[in-house]
């Protein structure tokens, strides 16, 4: 199989062993199909929905058309570094969207591109491009007042140390005085290392922002972080269950510029606080973490945070948000305000490759537009697409919303029917809208799934999956940090009749799994 040899050779392998292997030829609406051994097509009920990015359906007719039309009208793709006109109608659009949920009035500025990942990499860099430019004025200001004490006329008057509560290492210890241009010169190289200091950005255990250099080390999961962890992102991660670790990340991260003021008794050492924090990112319902809600405090305890530290919230919405959760931003839902928003996955209607990072205009860095570009993103077909998306969305009075929240109601009450049947089989059901989840107690260690579960580490999940498509022409996968969760996030078009198909199968699962069975794998 080529596939196999040229592409992901061991991953294949593992596919194959856990029944995954099909090779989808057709998709359609809510499901995909592939040929069995026979050569017959088999349609198969996609509750994965391609990791969120399907909202729409596979293959929606009504854009499949417009695409067309766009490239039969020879629409420009590639007119990079020219005026994009549907990408300015796009962005125009999403942030009147945007001010119609969160009940603002202020411009969000979008950069466009091309995948989830790439899109919180550009609100990461913006971040540090905007703390940089303010540390800079910071440096600038404190340095011209330092630089005048250095070169004035009191620049040799003797200061005697002991009275100044100087932070140790600034100068020698066994000075007891120095002039006040040797401490002014200390003074500047201090804070020349404040101004140097990498940024330090929070994130959430369990988060998944993106496999990039950058966002993997935003992204929790260590099989996926660790090996790539002297990069050199500083990431450090808040246990949403432990919120009194703000005011610790708040200390461990605190430092301070230095400055002199003229007082009665001479002179006083000043400390300014600065913060190392960047930004704080968060989903504001954990996708690949396995489909996690918060306390409300707790998003009241972020925003807070934020502000204090006067850094960004980045809000990555790139799996909950653009419909998923029943509203155009997940976060709406939670009453939760972010700076920079990142939008990806269902933007693009299912068949564009689009991202966006919308950023407040009052937070936007107007230098940024020059130093961030890619070619492929804003292209015409792409932007038009989406806005199509977006318009869909808001059709109706927001009828799909409603749709999405109707359907993913009446999903969530069959499977928590089924915690409530097989308590031993399954730990808790979480999620709204059709971003849902199901997490399934620890069964590795019990049974005849042993010497599965030995092989394949935490395959659990996996193991359902392969099962769930070969006998049940079933499609789901467990989150990608934390395969105990199924995840549910079937396209807006399932219907309930699918939805009714998917319990019971999965009621045949908890059977297996109640009886302890093992689960028959890959068809023979
Ligand atoms: N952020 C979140 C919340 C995601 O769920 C994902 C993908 N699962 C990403 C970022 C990365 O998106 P992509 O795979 O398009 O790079």
């Amino acid at each position: 199989m080529d596939y196999r040899d040229y592409v992901r050779p061991k991953y294949v392998e593992l596919m194959q062993a856990l029944g995954l292997q099909q090779q989808f030829h057709r998709a359609s609406g809510s499901q995909l199909f592939y040929r069995n051994a026979d050569g017959a097509e088999v349609a198969v009920d996609d509750f994965l929905g391609g990791y969120g990015a399907a909202l729409f359906g596979h293959n929606d007719p009504e854009f499949v058309s417009q695409y067309c039309q766009l490239l039969e009208a020879q629409i420009p793709f590639n007119a990079q570094m020219s005026v994009r006109g549907a990408a300015g109608e796009l962005a125009h659009a999403l942030s009147d969207a945007l001010n119609a949920e969160l009940n603002n009035r202020e411009r969000y500025i979008s950069t466009f591109s091309n995948s989830g990942a790439e899109a919180v990499e550009i609100a990461v860099k913006h971040a540090e491009y905007c703390r940089q430019k303010q540390l800079q004025e910071q440096f600038d200001a404190l340095d011209y007042q330092l630089a005048q004490l250095s070169s004035g006329e009191q620049a040799y008057q003797l200061l005697d140390l002991a009275s100044l509560d100087i932070p140790a290492g600034l100068l020698p210890a066994s000075l007891d005085s120095a002039t006040l241009r040797q401490l002014a010169e200390a003074l500047r190289q201090h804070n020349l290392q404040v101004l140097q200091s990498a940024p330090v950005f929070v994130a959430l255990k369990r988060s998944f922002h993106g496999k990039l250099v950058n966002t993997v080390q935003l992204t929790h999961g260590k099989q996926y972080r660790q090996p790539f962890a002297r990069f050199g992102l500083q990431v450090d991660f808040l246990d949403p269950a432990q919120p009194e670790q703000f005011a610790q990340l708040q200390q461990r991260h605190q430092q301070a510029w230095l400055s002199l003021q003229a007082c009665a008794e001479g002179w006083q050492l000043v400390r300014h606080a600065q913060s190392r924090i960047a930004a704080v990112l968060l989903e504001p319902i954990q996708g690949e973490g396995g489909i996690n809600e918060f306390p409300a405090e707790f998003y009241l305890g972020v925003r807070r945070f934020s502000n204090q530290l006067q850094c960004p919230l980045i809000i990555d919405e790139v799996q909950a948000g653009f419909g998923r959760a029943g509203s155009l931003l997940a976060s709406s839902q939670f009453n939760l305000q972010g700076d920079y928003y990142c939008l990806s996955k269902a933007l693009g209607g299912g068949l564009a490759k689009i991202a966006v990072t919308l950023i407040r205009a009052s937070h936007y860095q107007p230098d940024f537009s020059y130093i961030h570009s890619s070619t492929f993103a804003e292209d015409d077909v792409s932007c038009q697409i989406a806005l199509s998306a977006l318009r869909r969305l808001q059709a109706n009075d927001g009828a799909m919303l409603k749709d999405i929240a109707h359907k993913g109601a009446y999903l969530k009450s069959a499977l928590q029917e089924l915690h409530t049947a097989y308590p031993e089989v399954i730990a808790d059901v979480r999620g709204r809208g059709l971003l849902l989840g199901v997490e399934l107690h620890d069964l590795s260690k019990t049974g005849s799934l042993v010497q599965i579960s030995a092989q394949y580490n935490e395959a659990l999940g996996y193991i359902i999956a392969g099962y769930l498509l070969q006998h049940e022409a079933l499609r789901v996968a467990p989150s990608g940090s934390n395969s105990n969760v199924i995840r549910l996030e079937p396209p807006a078009c399932i219907s309930l009749a699918q939805i009714d198909r998917l319990i019971g199968a999965l009621q045949r699962v908890c059977e297996h799994l109640r009886r302890r069975d093992s689960l028959p794998l890959a068809a023979g």
